[in-house]
């Protein structure tokens, strides 16, 4: 008989897990509190980039891509004083899908769906039992498996519940996304400025930074307005991590030597949708003592989003866990797969962590000498090396051994290496 899998949460590190466990022939019921495909924050641009290629291929999934997002060429690196310094091919490092998160997620929905996945929207979870396992929705059903996984998220109650005591770090750093009418903005001479076809245009400055990419499907242009000294002195909700702001007077303020193009198009905007970053690190554990949970994604991994990296982080977690377990039975012990889970996945995501970190830090340098130094190495972005450099996860970040093995990751031969290694 297959176990049971009851996931929680259909963000893109649950559905990662609900579409490898069903493929492997895994029970699999996914619970979601939103209605997926609510017009809410989901309409956020998020890049899944090279390392997400080998994930997609093995599940069938890289064929669709182009149909929901467009594959970046280019990353122009700018500053608002100097212009774009490089535009830094990204292409050789393979694909980085630029889409809408909530494109992403319908997509992945329907992977979990079709590989046998049953996926239930609007239903929340408001009670975990870890023993049984069992949560209760709030309908007040009770729905028993034989394992959990907790996706619910950087706030996971189930983490909560695992470790009380156990508090995430929320930054003094937000993100304020604006979306524009893709349409607008190429027909505006001063706003089409700020769009590069098939390219990501990134503008910083001291302590701010703006991301702009065009989501075309979904005509619209995304741009992320990033304070990276936002103190929760001067946030008039600092208890509200996600809200959406419809007076941006304070935005306009903050971002008033961007130039003409910038400024146009936050006087053109109605709202921002506000990103607190909420940082998920040094979890005492990833699953339960009695091996019947395991916490995936940004319920355990959470990090800021400069390396691009937390739905990346998130698939790859989902893509190993079902390999660990594919072939575990009811009333089995799954504690020494998710020992093995723990001590693959802890590593790569605190090193995408502090990568993350380390380069929202870079964007938002103030010192003069420390500025030029950074637009320097932007430069040579370009070098030659990528190609022929062996991947080495400890190697400098930023060289191009520690960029290959970001990208070029293999958690399906890592999983087959680890399962020999410990004869199970
Ligand atoms: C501004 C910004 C830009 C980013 N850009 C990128 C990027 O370019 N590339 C990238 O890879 N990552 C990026 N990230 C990070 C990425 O968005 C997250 O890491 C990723 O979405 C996390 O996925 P998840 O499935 O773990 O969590 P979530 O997406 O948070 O999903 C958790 C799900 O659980 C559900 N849930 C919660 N509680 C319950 C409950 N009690 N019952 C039922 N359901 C519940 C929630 O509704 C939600 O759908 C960015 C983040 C931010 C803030």
């Amino acid at each position: 008989m297959p176990l049971k899998v009851i996931v929680v949460g259909a963000g893109i590190a649950g559905l990662s897990a609900a579409i490898g466990l069903a493929k492997k022939g895994l029970k699999v019921e996914v619970y979601e509190r939103r209605v997926i495909g609510a017009r809410d924050e989901g309409r956020a641009g998020i890049a899944l980039g090279p390392n997400c290629d080998r994930v997609l291929q093995e599940w069938g999934m890289l064929e669709g891509m182009p149909s929901i997002s467009h594959d970046s060429e280019k990353v122009s690196l700018g500053t608002n004083s100097d212009g774009s310094i490089v535009l830094v091919d990204i292409k050789r490092r393979g694909h980085s899908w630029w889409g809408q998160r909530q494109a992403f997620k319908e997509y992945f929905r329907d992977h979990a769906i079709k590989a046998g996945a049953k996926v239930s929207d609007g239903a929340r979870m408001v009670k975990v039992d870890l023993e049984k396992p069992s949560i209760t929705l709030d309908d007040g059903r009770e729905v028993q498996g034989d394992f959990i996984v907790a996706a619910d998220g950087a706030n996971s109650r189930i983490r909560q519940t695992l470790f009380p005591e156990f508090k995430p770090m929320i930054r003094e750093q937000a993100t304020f996304q604006v979306m524009l009418p893709l349409e607008q903005v190429e027909k505006d001479k001063v706003l089409r400025t700020l769009k590069l076809d098939k390219y990501v245009n990134i503008v910083v400055s001291p302590g701010r930074s703006i991301f702009m990419a065009p989501t075309p499907h979904q005509h619209v242009f995304d741009l992320q307005f990033t304070d990276h000294e936002f103190p929760f002195s001067e946030d008039p909700h600092p208890d509200k991590t996600n809200e959406t702001l419809t007076d941006l007077t304070w935005m306009k303020q903050r971002w008033h030597d961007f130039g003409p193009a910038v400024r146009k198009a936050l006087d053109s905007a109605n709202s921002a949708f506000k990103w607190r970053f909420t940082e998920v690190m040094g979890v005492p554990r990833w699953s339960s003592p009695n091996g019947k949970v395991v916490l995936v994604g940004d319920s355990v991994h959470a990090q800021t989003p400069f390396a691009g990296q937390g739905s990346a982080m998130g698939m790859e977690s989902g893509a190993l866990l079902a390999e660990l377990i594919a072939h575990s039975q009811p009333g089995d012990d799954l504690s020494p797969q998710l020992a093995i889970f723990e001590k693959i996945r802890r590593p790569r995501c605190e090193l995408a962590q502090e990568l993350s970190l380390i380069s929202g830090d870079i964007w938002a340098i103030h010192d003069e000498k420390a500025i030029k130094t950074r637009n320097e190495m932007w430069r040579h972005a370009n070098d030659p090396g990528y190609e022929e450099v062996k991947p080495d996860m400890k190697a400098k970040f930023g060289s191009p051994q520690f960029t290959k093995w970001m990208d070029k990751y293999d958690v399906f031969q890592v999983a087959r290496d680890e399962l020999n290694r410990a004869r199970l």
